[in-house]
């Protein structure tokens, strides 16, 4: 089925000013740990021509994601700047850092803990991984303390929704990652959480990323309404830029980060060319891949 059907029909960017259907809020969130590459700018195509789209009023937010304190940097986040107004997108209204919200978060997980749904953890991530966290630390009733990570208590449940692109998903996140992670042992706030905050509180209601992303949508969207939002994000996720039929582009494959190629002389429509054929989107541009599918 066609994207615009599907947005229209999850009450999002009728392309009618008048209509009293929810405005299209979206966003473009990239973290300054590194400079811009292909990915980002696929991404971005989606995410503008989407808005673009889907009538006047659709809106297209920019978000810092620095919750990282380590790994972010200043720097990183001016080139990522200067690399999108030369790519031409602007963003509606005032970008946001996530390093300026803590005090949102904190709220929110206020609200969490006092419904009794978070409780501290002692793992260090060496000891339990990055993947399914067992509930090592579920019933220590640990007092929150510095050094201790929060996680929050996910119920066995399903979580279905309608992918844009990809149809009808169904997920289990209780099997899939076990307790959420919301802060770490050194006090940063996670990716999982920092999002779902903001886009509940920024009235996102289109998140559009890549589909190697998928695997946690069903968590976010359990997240979202643990922390009280009625009705979670509508999700799109777009293809990965793939080196050949089977492999995706990473950056040792070179030749994929916007810098560069603006070095080497690369107009911004090229560059904008080139993430839409790496991702085997031949028609060009999105909005004629949109517009094709009208
Ligand atoms: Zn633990």
């Amino acid at each position: 089925m066609e994207i615009q059907t599907r947005l229209i029909e999850q009450g999002l960017g009728t392309g009618d000013p008048q209509s009293l259907i929810t405005r299209l809020i979206t966003r473009f969130a990239p973290a300054p740990t590194g400079y811009l590459h292909l990915g980002h700018v696929l991404n971005a195509i989606y995410v503008w021509d989407i808005a673009r789209a889907s009538g006047p009023g659709a809106r297209v937010l920019l978000r810092i994601e620095d919750h990282d304190r380590a790994r972010s940097r200043p720097e990183f986040e001016a080139a990522l700047l200067e690399d999108l107004a030369w790519l031409r997108f602007a963003a509606d209204g005032e970008l946001t850092r996530q390093s300026e919200r803590g005090a949102l978060y904190e709220r929110a997980l206020d609200e969490l803990r006092a419904r009794g749904l978070t409780y501290g953890c002692e793992c260090s991530r060496t000891e339990i991984g990055s993947g399914w966290y067992p509930g090592t630390c579920r019933d220590k009733r640990l007092r929150e303390s510095a050094g201790l990570g929060i996680r929050l208590r996910l119920e066995p449940g399903v979580e279905r929704f309608d992918d844009l692109r990809l149809g009808r998903q169904e997920q289990q996140p209780s099997e899939q990652c076990g307790d959420l992670l919301i802060r770490d042992r050194h006090g940063n706030w996670t990716y999982q959480f920092a999002v779902v905050v903001d886009d509940w509180l920024q009235h996102v209601n289109l998140v559009v990323r890549g589909e190697d992303l998928l695997d946690s949508t069903g968590r976010q969207i359990q997240l979202a309404r643990l922390i009280g939002r009625e009705r979670p994000p509508a999700f799109l996720h777009h293809e990965l830029l793939m080196k050949n039929a089977t492999q995706k582009l990473s950056k040792s494959d070179g030749e994929t980060g916007v810098r560069d190629l603006r070095a080497k002389g690369w107009s911004s429509e090229a560059v904008i060319d080139r993430a839409t054929s790496l991702a085997g989107l031949s028609r060009g541009r999105i909005t004629k891949f949109l517009s094709s599918h009208h």
